[in-house]
């Protein structure tokens, strides 16, 4: 037996638009059809049905850029430079984050996330054996990618991670795991070491790809104006123009990268992205907030390149709130390009659900509403002072809706919240297992620091 959504307005993303007085089927973990209200009923009499009246139901929003576990770092230090942040803040603290610690961070970014309405997640952070990101998001009824960062250092380290983190997960929550292979950025991943993820990217789909998805990259591309100088620095080899290019330079550029950012990009490399099929994903807040710059997102849009949107690390952000993001970027632009026409609402909600769903891989299965899609679908409350009166369903998810106006979240066809009441993990439980992380963490500095 399925569910029925119904009475609400149902906003597609896909080939039926928006649908008002619509409705939704969902059969286990699929939706089977899309129409208006009264035909619906009609044709599945005895489905289980929910009433959405005075609500807009959309697809589940991507998160294409994350760092779940960082959460347990948000507001440890604000207003610091990208270098002096990572290299005197975060990375000394992160030292001492366990297994276990890295399940309690992303399972508390999974409740958030949920409870603003994000269903699937794609996270760049440590595997460990045990507890880790795909656990916390497999617990949560969540989607997502998830990867393992690499950076030169450890390389043999990184490689066997990837190889378990491949074998154990991708595929796994009933397919809503697949996993990615993360160098973290060209500065600290060497070109032979690019080069062998490469590899080992092709070494790993030619054994899992078939039937569980792709498994993709996943990295960090020209996020600040030195990054061209930090190579440099990193491996003493000549780089002669951008980054992009570089990048391009050791074959590494594909359909199936995922590149973080992308703020300091010539021309040049704007053709180069396209030519190659890289997506991007913009972090206008995370950007804002390190003070890295503005992404020029309207000439990647005209150019034909897929942006994704992503919050980044819940440290860098502070939150995970995919409706603040798509606010932002959609002001953002306008404000420093002094065109209102930019980033209209309705391409913004598209970087945030199905050019999402491009950049992952995964458009024939999420992204949009339509029949033979996975069944990632919410619902926002739309009978609030501030969503009245409603012109455009669009205007407001972009505009004026907040996080907690996400009254219920279905993920492959199961209700993981109702009436703002998460049903897969006990909340509580979590918020006291941070606090005592927090505690740990804290006492590792000032041991460190004696
Ligand atoms: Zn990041």
């Amino acid at each position: 037996m399925g569910i029925v959504i119904y009475g609400g307005t149902v906003v597609t993303m896909g080939n039926k638009g928006i649908i008002r007085d619509g409705a939704v089927v969902i059969e286990d973990d699929t939706v089977i059809d899309v129409g208006r209200s009264d035909e619906i009923k009609r044709k599945y009499p005895r489905y289980e049905r929910i009433e959405a009246k005075g609500k807009v139901a959309m697809p589940g929003l991507i998160n294409a850029h994350q760092h779940m576990a960082m959460s347990l770092l948000r507001g440890y230090a604000d207003d610091y430079p990208l270098k002096e942040w990572l290299e005197r803040w975060v990375w000394p603290i992160e030292r001492h984050m366990t297994g276990y610690e890295i399940y309690v961070g992303s399972l508390l970014t999974a409740i958030e996330s949920i409870m603003g309405g994000t269903t699937t997640i794609n996270t760049m952070y440590h595997y460990i054996e045990n507890y880790n990101e795909a656990r916390a998001i497999s617990e949560s009824g969540l989607r997502g990618v998830v990867g393992h960062v690499c950076f030169s250092w450890r390389r043999d380290q990184d490689i066997k991670a990837i190889k378990e983190l491949a074998g154990r997960w991708h595929g796994e929550a009933d397919g809503k795991i697949r996993v990615s292979v993360d160098p973290h950025a060209p500065y600290t991943v060497d070109p032979k070491y690019m080069r062998e993820l490469r590899d080992l990217t092709a070494e790993l789909n030619e054994k899992y790809a078939f039937k569980k998805g792709q498994i993709v990259w996943h990295t960090h591309l020209a996020e600040t104006e030195d990054e061209v100088q930090k190579i440099k620095n990193s491996f003493n080899i000549q780089v002669e123009a951008s980054v992009v290019e570089y990048m391009d330079s050791l074959g590494v550029l594909a359909e199936d990268v995922i590149a973080a950012h992308c703020v300091y990009l010539t021309r040049r490399d704007i053709e180069i992205l396209k030519l190659r099929g890289v997506k991007v994903v913009h972090n206008p807040i995370s950007n804002l907030k390190l003070a890295s710059g503005v992404s020029p997102v309207p000439d990647m849009f005209k150019a034909g390149v897929t942006v994704a949107l992503g919050t980044d690390s819940p440290c860098s952000n502070n939150s995970a709130d995919m409706f603040e993001v798509m606010k932002v970027a959609a002001l953002l632009h306008k404000g420093v390009n002094r065109d209102p026409t930019v980033l209209p609402a309705e391409a913004v909600l598209r970087m945030a659900t199905i050019d999402g769903a491009k950049a992952l891989l995964w458009d024939d299965k999420i992204g949009s509403i339509e029949a033979g899609k996975k069944a990632d679908i919410i619902i926002v409350d739309f009978r609030k002072p501030h969503l009245k009166p409603v012109y455009s369903e669009v205007s407001h998810l972009v505009y004026a809706t907040k996080a907690s106006d996400v009254e219920t979240v279905i993920v492959n066809g199961r209700i993981i919240m109702e009436n703002r009441e998460i049903k897969t993990v006990r909340v509580n439980w979590v918020l006291e297992e941070v606090e005592k992380a927090r505690e740990k963490l804290l006492d590792h500095v000032r041991e460190g620091s004696k």
